[in-house]
């Protein structure tokens, strides 16, 4: 099946044009700087030829017009009709405790992603727009929701609620949903692959480490804990997010410095993490450079990261009652070796031993042939499974339907 995947935020949309028999992207690219004049979509085919596109692009609905313009267009295409276009995967962050699973949009879907809206005011509303948007262009194609939170789902109770009076869990559903959904399960899935195991008889701990960073403890393939909680905010240290803190500093600091609940939260998700310990910047490679200068600060900022995944990681281990795999991902997890090195350094109770040339050179696997539990390094792919779930979700559709 030909599957067009979006990832739609405020201003840009994220796009993957996916053959799900060959799992191959034929194109991809995005769009920034929706509302604004100067938008640019840039598109990537295949075979590496790629475009880019200035122009005004005022809302989602346009965007994914120049999207279609461009996967249509002779020079650059990858279809030569709308109808190839046979599927829309979205990637939707908040699904609540309603979605256990990926679905079919109908109108009826529509209205409860409308009222989960307060549970993701940043990235809901995004999302539904890019929906609308589809809806308008290819009003006969089929489109499927696939939720970050989802594979948060079966978390037991003891994981997922807070220590406030349970009446506001009922009342607001104030809990813990966990993100990162897609990408904990295609990493968690394919460390089984490559360990040659099947994944119901492990306990595995997942690391994305991205701008946002999560972790999940997935034992027998379900995720029963994982750090960010009713928010993307809690858990590890990241990019520009605090991750955890003591819930009654923000009380103190807002009286401290005046700050309205705006405010607050943009402290909390835009100022803090890597940049605000540093003061020099939220992407680790420049942390990094500034640490390995003697920055003081910026050492800080890497430390205290690696610091958490280690924690997490121990904590993960003694809530499974054991540890099979440790798996990075995501953008810092994929790409820095001294990242992982910290995490692991230490580690060797907890039968992880990390070979250094391994983890330099980028293996699958980075741990020694002696370390009891394999540490690997896997890239990633969240687009590749709302594919994989589009096709899935419509085929079994076309099924009941014959
Ligand atoms: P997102 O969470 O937005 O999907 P990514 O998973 O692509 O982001 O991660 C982006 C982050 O990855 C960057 O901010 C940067 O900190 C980090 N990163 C990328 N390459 C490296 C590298 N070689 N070393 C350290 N960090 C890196």
């Amino acid at each position: 099946m030909k599957v067009l995947v979006l990832n739609c935020g405020s201003s840009s949309i994220k796009y993957q044009f996916f053959d799900t028999v060959e799992e191959v992207a034929l194109a991809k690219g995005v769009v920034e700087r929706i509302g604004m004049s100067s938008a640019v979509l840039s598109h990537t085919r295949y075979d590496g030829d790629g475009i880019k596109i200035a122009g005004e692009i005022l809302d989602h609905t346009i965007a994914i017009e120049y999207v279609l313009g461009v996967m249509l267009s002779k020079n650059h295409g990858v279809i030569d009709d709308k109808k190839d276009i046979e599927a829309v995967g979205h990637r939707v962050v908040h699904g609540g405790e309603h979605f256990t699973d990926s679905i079919l949009i109908t109108d009826e879907i529509m209205q409860v992603l409308q009222d989960n809206i307060e549970l993701a005011p940043l990235h809901n509303p995004p999302n539904i727009k890019g929906i609308q948007a589809v809806k308008r262009i290819l009003p006969n194609v089929p489109q499927v929701a696939v939720f970050d939170t989802a594979f948060h789902t079966k978390m037991p109770p003891k994981a997922f609620l807070y220590g406030i009076p349970y009446e506001l869990y009922k009342k607001h559903q104030i809990r813990k949903y966990g993100f990162h959904g897609t990408s904990h399960s295609y990493v968690a899935n394919k460390a089984a692959e490559i360990l040659g195991k099947e994944l119901k008889d492990l306990k595995i701990v997942t690391a994305h480490l991205g701008n946002g960073c999560s972790m999940a403890a997935v034992q027998n393939g379900v995720s029963v804990d994982t750090t960010m909680g009713f928010t993307p905010l809690e858990g590890l240290l990241m990019g520009t997010r605090s991750g955890d803190l003591d819930p009654s500093l923000i009380l103190y600091i807002m009286g401290k410095e005046g700050l309205s609940l705006n405010e607050a939260n943009t402290l909390l998700n835009k100022h803090s993490g890597l940049l605000g310990i540093s003061g020099e910047s939220s992407d680790m490679r420049e942390v990094l450079i500034a640490a390995n200068e003697g920055h003081k600060r910026s050492r800080y900022a890497f430390e205290i990261f690696a610091y958490r995944v280690k924690k997490y990681l121990g904590a993960y281990a003694a809530a499974m009652g054991g540890l099979d795999a440790f798996v990075f991902t995501g953008g810092i997890g994929e790409n820095s070796p001294e990242v992982r090195e910290e995490v692991c350094k230490g580690l060797e109770f907890l039968g992880i031993e990390l070979d250094d040339q391994k983890n330099k050179n980028k293996e699958k696997i980075i741990s020694k042939n002696s370390s009891r539990v394999p540490v690997l390094r896997i890239p990633t792919n969240e687009e590749l499974v709302i594919a994989r779930d589009t096709n899935r979700i419509v085929e079994e559709i076309k099924t009941k339907k014959a």
